[in-house]
């Protein structure tokens, strides 16, 4: 088996920047499934618009035509603050220690992964898969790399690797999304079409919701 990627994140809404660069990162290091977690409560950032329950409906939509690819709902349904320590050590336990999980990582947050809640045990279960946006040099990465490196990580495949994987920069954000539905604008080609739907039906990140 060639491995597992989790992508986690608020996913307020899923769009097609996470979708395109998860699938760029899953064809060059051969993953052979997908698996994105939104999360609970999440503890790095401002709190989500959307609740878990439509953010988890949101992804499901985005990813329900997609081969080997699923939504993993550990984080919505343990409730509290999400740390993606317990997601990896649940998924470990799941799949074995034989098979490589790798964690996508944007430069973001690779930039702050030193002050995430147990982040060297992270890398003792999985490797970490950063996505480096065409044309935005990682310079915020260094840090985080010289750090990593000085920690002289016992790599195998399966565990402790840190990849920067080039992706397709596309300049979207959830933020500029509820910004435009906010202002009327509909968010067709933002997210997919599945999605847009069900932020139209559900009244999402409307001025008056
Ligand atoms: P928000 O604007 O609400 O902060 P977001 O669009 O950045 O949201 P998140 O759910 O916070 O989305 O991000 C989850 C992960 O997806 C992060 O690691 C982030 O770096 C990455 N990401 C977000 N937008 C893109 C994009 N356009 N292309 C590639 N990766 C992205």
């Amino acid at each position: 088996m060639a491995g597992i990627g989790v992508v986690g994140g608020t996913f307020d809404p899923i769009h097609i920047g996470h979708l395109r660069s998860a699938w760029e990162v899953a064809d060059a290091l051969l993953l052979n499934a997908l698996q994105f977690v939104p999360s609970s409560v999440p503890v790095h950032r401002q709190q989500p618009v959307a609740s878990a329950e439509q953010r988890l409906e949101m992804v499901r939509l985005s990813v329900q035509q997609v081969p080997n690819w699923s939504v993993n709902d550990s984080e919505v349904c343990r409730g509290g603050p999400s740390y993606m320590i317990d997601t990896l050590t649940q998924l470990r336990a799941q799949v074995g220690a034989d098979v490589p999980i790798w964690l996508l990582l944007g430069t973001d947050a690779f930039e702050g992964f030193v002050r995430w809640h147990r982040w060297q045990d992270i890398l003792q279960l999985g490797n970490l898969a950063v996505m480096v946006r065409a044309g935005v040099p990682p310079v915020g990465c260094v840090e985080t790399q010289r750090l990593l490196l000085g920690l002289h990580l016992s790599a195998s495949a399966n565990v402790g690797q840190v990849q920067l994987v080039p992706v397709t920069a596309l300049g979207i954000s959830a933020t500029q999304i509820r910004q435009e539905v906010s202002e009327g604008h509909s968010p067709h080609f933002l997210v997919m079409p599945a999605v847009c739907q069900y932020i139209q039906q559900q009244g999402l990140y409307q001025r008056n919701s």
